[in-house]
């Protein structure tokens, strides 16, 4: 029946005959980039692209860095090994504070000035709490808009796999590729809350800690021991009503800073006051982190202290290599569960238990 009226000229149904329409995908396009496909990127070409400031590559060189896969994890490590030659020349800042502090407007305000004095940012971050929310800094697209959308910065959310040191090494490492990449300025961000400010710390030249006035420092969750760590303190929000509240935080931290002992740097840590969102005394804070610069590479702690960095690189590499190495052993894995066990039901001793375990691993090798 529908034949017969699709059939018949004068019906609704009828299909007329209309001018072959061409693919709505080139053809060539499509092999060209079928070939692309095929031919996977050698190492060579992403160092190349990196050196020459690819984003892209520069973005899959970090995903290859951040992979469970050991084929990616060796690439990874070959594009490092050759683009550390052309790293280093820049200057790590780690950026901290409780969550509502302002640490992504501030990281937006301080980029952009940056940008506009002619420099190349990049930013990364370490998020403990990336486990459970799958990278919550920086993974919220809303952050940073008018960052994002500069062709000067470089914006990579937290690695969301792996225990913190593990984390702390990708981002280390991530840190070494966008330096090669020409980003002369590096800014690492993490919540002030946990363990994560110490790896943030020993992986930057300067420690800045944002705070908010009108807090006591419990309020803000900040342990003396990170105010001790910061080269710089910044109370944020020093705007309308806040401005007069911001001045008086700031001399009273000043105050607190004066009992700390003196640091290895030479360098007196700094308070100051600013309001990322109107961008006001923002240059104030570059300032003193381009002293900061300054006296060290003078005295010679700036480079003293990247050495020591390196070295330690190189004993957590050792430490998370044998712990992957440890865990991972089948072996090792079946002899836990029984060790747990017996440790549960009184036959074994925890101390006693561990050194059977490490003794039956490397007595394995
Ligand atoms: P983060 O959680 O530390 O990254 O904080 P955000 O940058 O997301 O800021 C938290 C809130 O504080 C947002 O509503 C911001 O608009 C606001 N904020 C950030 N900086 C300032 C500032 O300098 N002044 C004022 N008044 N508000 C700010």
């Amino acid at each position: 029946m529908i034949e017969e009226l699709a059939n018949n000229k004068d019906s609704a149904l009828k299909v007329n005959e209309g001018i072959p329409q061409p693919p709505s995908v080139s053809p060539t396009a499509l092999a060209r980039l079928k070939a692309k496909k095929k031919k996977a990127l050698k190492e060579d070409d992403y160092v190349k692209g990196i050196l020459e400031g690819s984003r892209t590559l520069l973005s899959k060189a970090i995903t290859m860095i951040e992979s469970s896969l050991p084929n990616d994890h060796k690439m990874a490590q070959m594009i490092i090994e050759k683009c550390l030659p052309h790293a280093g020349k820049s200057i790590r800042i780690g950026i901290t504070g409780v969550p509502g502090v302002g640490k992504s407007t501030f990281i937006e305000s301080l980029g952009n000035h940056l940008t506009s004095q002619g420099h190349k940012v990049a930013v990364l971050a370490i998020d403990p709490s990336s486990q459970r929310t799958k990278g919550s800094i920086l993974g919220d697209k809303t952050r940073m808009e008018t960052l994002c959308n500069n062709p000067d910065a470089f914006i990579r959310p937290s690695a969301s796999a792996g225990s913190l040191g593990g984390v702390a090494r990708k981002t280390r490492e991530s840190i070494v590729l966008c330096e090669a990449s020409g980003y002369d300025i590096i800014l690492v961000e993490t919540v002030g809350v946990g363990q994560s400010e110490t790896e943030v710390h020993n992986m930057v030249d300067f420690f800045l800690l944002l705070m908010l006035s009108g807090a006591g420092d419990e309020l803000q969750g900040i342990k003396r021991g990170i105010m001790e760590m910061a080269d710089a303190l910044i109370v944020n929000k020093a705007d309308g009503d806040n401005e007069n509240r911001a001045g008086l935080a700031k001399v009273q931290y000043q105050t607190a800073l004066h009992l700390f002992p003196p640091t290895e740097s030479g360098w007196s840590p700094k308070v100051d006051t600013c309001s990322a969102m109107k961008m006001d005394r923002i240059a104030n804070v570059w300032k003193i982190i381009s002293e900061y610069k300054e006296l060290t590479t003078e005295n010679g702690y700036f480079n003293k202290r990247r050495q020591e960095q390196a070295i330690d690189i190189m004993f957590s590499s050792i430490n998370d290599a044998l712990e992957t190495n440890f865990y991972n052993n089948s072996q090792i894995e079946e002899a836990l569960e029984k060790a747990k066990e017996d440790i549960l039901q009184n036959k074994v001793s925890s101390y006693i238990a561990a050194q059977r375990l490490l003794d039956s691993y490397f007595g394995n090798l």
